[in-house]
């Protein structure tokens, strides 16, 4: 069986869960995380857009798309987030037309999730 991860935001309506191990685990250190972050720096982990199930049960997923001229690739990028409590959930980069989904790992329930 594959491994699964879950995580929920704080208020626990939109549910994430993530098929198998991320693509890719990065420390982001970009200003955008930083300011998702509060923080130096973010992890994340990459996935196929297809490995990541999200369950929007109370309809708050919010997005917030960031113009490509303000993007290091010149891509838009697509933040998602709650709506309801404002946490952070992941990003899509235009750069790859949407089929990678970058998951801000501090919102993994698992205690050893990916990263
Ligand atoms: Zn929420
Ligand atoms: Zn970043």
């Amino acid at each position: 069986m594959t491994t699964q991860y879950q995580g929920a935001c704080i208020c626990k309506s939109i549910q994430v869960t993530l098929q198998g191990e991320p693509v890719k685990s990065i420390a982001c250190h970009c200003i955008d995380c930083q300011k998702s972050a509060g923080g130096p720096f973010q992890t994340c982990a990459i996935y196929d857009t297809k490995n990541v199930k999200v369950e929007d049960c109370s309809n708050t997923l919010k997005k917030y798309i960031f113009p490509k001229e303000t993007v290091g690739s010149g891509h838009e990028k697509h933040k998602f987030f709650c709506g309801a409590c404002g946490t952070h959930l992941y990003n899509q980069p235009m750069k790859h037309n949407g089929e990678k989904t970058v998951i801000k790992t501090a919102f993994i329930d698992s205690a050893d999730g990916p990263g």
